[in-house]
C-alpha cells in the first residue's frame, strides 16, 4: 500500500487518518506515487484551531517583519526551483518548460505580497467635517478626522485545483498571510504532494507555526471546513460546478467568497492575421499544459476566408506535436491528470462525431493517460464541443463569416474567462474589446493570463463573487476596511 500523503498543521507533518482515500499517479505511467485521505475532518479541526490561535500574534506582527519571511521564502524557491518543477512532471505530467513556469508564476505572486506595506495602506481625509456641540451651549468648531484603514480576517481558507500545482496556491496564501490573516490551504487530491512541499518551504523560510497550514482532503473537508465558524474568508478555484457549491454554501455560512471556476475561451482568427503568430498562438493556447487550463483557448473561429490558410496550418502543427511523458527530453505535450480525465476526453471526442463535426486529427487510442492533439473543424454553436468545457487537448473550429457573427459567439457563451482575436486591425480588435463579454482579453496573445499584479477577472459563469484572484482585488478580499472618525478637544 503506498503511503499516505501527511497534513501541515501547526508547523508540523502530521499523519493522516479518515476512513476514505484515493490514489495520487504519476499519469505519465500511471503508477501509484502516494494516497491521500479525502476525510479527516478531525484534521481539519486541528489547523482550524492552529490558525485561530496563531491569528493574533501573527495579526499584530509588523507587516513589515511578516513580509520579510515572503522575501526569505522567495530566495528559498528560487534555490528549490528545479526541485518543485520535477515534482510538477512527476504529480501532474506537464512537460518541463510547463512546470517551471508553474513555478516562475508562483513566485510572481510572492513577489507581489512582499509589496503589503504599500498595498495594505489606508486613506486618511483630515477635516471631513467640522463639528459643533450636542448640547449647542458652548459654542465649537472642531475638526473631525477620517481615516480607512485595512485590517486582517482571521483564518482564511483556499481550496486549489490540479492544474495548476504550485501557481494556484500562491494566488491565495502569500497575500492572505501577507494582510496578516493565518491560513488553511486544502490542495487538489491530485497534486497534494506539490502542495505539500510548497507550505514544508514557507515554513523553512520562517513562517510561523500555525500561521499556515495544510489540509490534505476532498469534499468532506471542504465542507466541513466552510461551515466551521472560526473560518471568515473562502478562497476557491475549480470547475464551475463546485466553485457554484462553493460560492452558496459559503453565503449561506454568512462568509466571504472568491471563487474562481471552469472556461470554454474562444479565439478569433481574421483574415488580416499575421498568420504563423495566429497558429502559433492557437496552438499554445490549445494544447500548452495539454488543454488542461481556465486560459486554454478551446473554440478557434476563423473570419471568412481566414479558415482557408487557419485551418490546414493548425492541423498540421497540432499534429507535429510530441506527445509524451513530460519527464522526457523534445516533449511537447504530457499526458492528463488521471485515467478519468483521459476517458472524459475520449467521450467528448465521441460526443463531437455524434453530432457531426469533421475529425480532422484523432487524438484517441493513446495508452494510460495520454490523449493526442485533436482537432474538430464545422463545428456548429449548437454542439456541446463548442459549449462545454472539455479540459483537454481538443480544438474545435466554428466557422464564422462575419466578425459579429464571431463576437456573438463569445457573447452567448455561459463562461467568460478569456476571448483572444488575431488580427492586424486596430478597429476590429477594439470593437472585439468591447462587445466579447470575457473578462481576459487577448489581442494577438493566445493566452492573456494577467500577471499577478493583476486580477485575474473571470466574468459570468467562470467567477462567482466580487474580488478576484491577484491584484489589489486580493488585498481587499483578505481585510477588512474600519473607519475611523476623531476629534480632540
Ligand atoms: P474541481 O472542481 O474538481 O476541484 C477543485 C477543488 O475542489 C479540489 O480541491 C477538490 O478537492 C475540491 N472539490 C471537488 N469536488 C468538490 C465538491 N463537490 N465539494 C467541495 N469541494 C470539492 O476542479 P479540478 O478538476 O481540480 O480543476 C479543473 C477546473 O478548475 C477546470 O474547470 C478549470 O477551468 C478550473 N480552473 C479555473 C481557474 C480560474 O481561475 N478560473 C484556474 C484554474 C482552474
Amino acid at each position: 500500500m503506498s503511503q499516505i500523503i501527511d497534513h501541515f498543521i501547526d508547523g508540523l507533518r502530521v499523519p493522516a487518518a479518515g476512513e476514505q482515500t484515493c490514489d495520487d499517479i504519476d499519469p505519465a505511467s500511471g503508477a501509484v506515487v502516494a494516497s491521500v485521505s479525502l476525510d479527516d475532518t478531525a484534521a481539519a479541526e486541528k489547523a482550524v484551531a492552529a490558525a485561530a490561535a496563531a491569528f493574533p500574534a501573527w495579526r499584530d506582527t509588523p507587516v513589515g517583519e511578516r513580509c520579510q519571511v515572503l522575501f526569505r521564502y522567495k530566495e528559498l524557491l528560487e534555490s528549490h526551483f528545479d526541485e518543485l518543477a520535477a515534482m510538477i512532471v512527476t504529480e501532474h505530467g506537464k512537460t518541463l518548460p510547463e512546470a517551471r513556469g508553474d513555478v516562475r508564476r508562483g513566485i510572481d505572486c510572492v513577489e507581489f505580497a512582499c509589496a503589503a506595506p504599500t498595498l495594505l495602506m489606508g486613506r486618511t481625509l483630515p477635516r471631513i467635517a467640522v463639528s459643533s456641540s450636542f448640547s449647542r451651549e458652548r459654542e465649537e468648531n472642531i475638526p473631525l478626522d477620517s481615516s480607512l484603514e485595512r485590517v486582517p480576517l482571521g483564518v482564511c481558507l483556499g481550496i486549489t485545483p490540479f492544474n495548476f500545482p504550485i501557481m494556484v496556491p500562491m494566488w491565495m496564501w502569500p497575500m492572505a498571510i501577507a494582510c496578516g490573516n493565518t491560513f488553511i490551504l486544502k490542495p487538489s487530491e491530485k497534486v497534494s504532494m506539490c502542495a505539500l512541499r510548497e507550505i514544508e518551504l514557507a515554513h523553512e523560510a520562517g513562517v510561523p507555526s500555525g500561521v499556515l497550514n495544510l489540509v490534505a482532503g476532498g469534499r468532506p473537508v471542504v465542507e466541513y471546513l466552510i461551515a466551521h465558524d472560526d473560518v471568515k474568508a473562502v478562497s476557491f478555484v475549480g470547475s464551475t460546478a463546485v466553485a457554484r457549491q462553493v460560492y452558496a454554501a459559503s453565503a449561506a455560512a454568512g462568509k466571504r467568497a472568491q471563487c474562481m471556476a471552469g472556461a470554454k475561451n474562444h479565439m478569433i482568427i481574421m483574415p488580416d492575421a499575421n498568420q504563423d503568430a495566429a497558429v502559433d498562438g492557437v496552438l499554445g493556447s490549445a494544447f500548452g499544459n495539454t488543454g488542461q487550463r481556465c486560459l486554454a483557448g478551446s473554440v478557434a473561429v476563423p473570419v471568412g476566408d481566414a479558415a482557408d490558410w487557419f485551418v490546414p496550418r493548425i492541423v498540421e502543427a497540432a499534429g507535429g506535436i510530441t506527445v509524451s511523458s513530460g519527464s522526457e527530453p523534445g516533449c511537447g505535450m504530457g499526458p492528463l491528470i488521471d485515467m478519468q480525465s483521459a476517458e472524459r476526453v475520449t467521450a467528448a471526442i465521441e460526443s463531437g462525431l455524434s453530432e457531426g463535426a469533421d475529425l480532422l486529427l484523432d487524438g484517441r487510442g493513446l495508452d494510460g493517460c495520454f490523449v493526442g492533439p485533436t482537432v474538430f473543424d464545422n463545428v456548429t454553436e449548437e454542439m456541446s464541443l463548442a459549449s462545454e468545457e472539455i479540459f483537454g487537448p481538443v480544438l474545435s473550429i466554428v466557422r464564422s463569416s462575419t466578425l459579429d457573427d464571431a463576437i456573438g459567439l463569445t457573447q452567448r457563451s455561459r463562461y467568460g474567462n478569456m476571448a483572444v482575436m488575431f488580427t492586424d486591425s486596430g478597429h476590429a480588435a477594439s470593437t472585439f474589446r468591447e462587445r466579447a463579454g470575457a473578462g481576459m482579453i487577448g489581442i494577438n496573445v493566445g493566452v492573456p493570463a494577467p500577471m499577478a499584479v493583476f486580477p485575474f477577472c473571470g466574468w459570468k459563469e467562470s467567477f462567482f463573487g466580487s474580488l478576484h484572484a491577484n491584484g489589489e482585488d486580493a488585498v481587499r478580499f483578505f481585510t477588512e476596511g474600519r473607519i475611523l472618525v476623531s476629534r480632540w478637544f
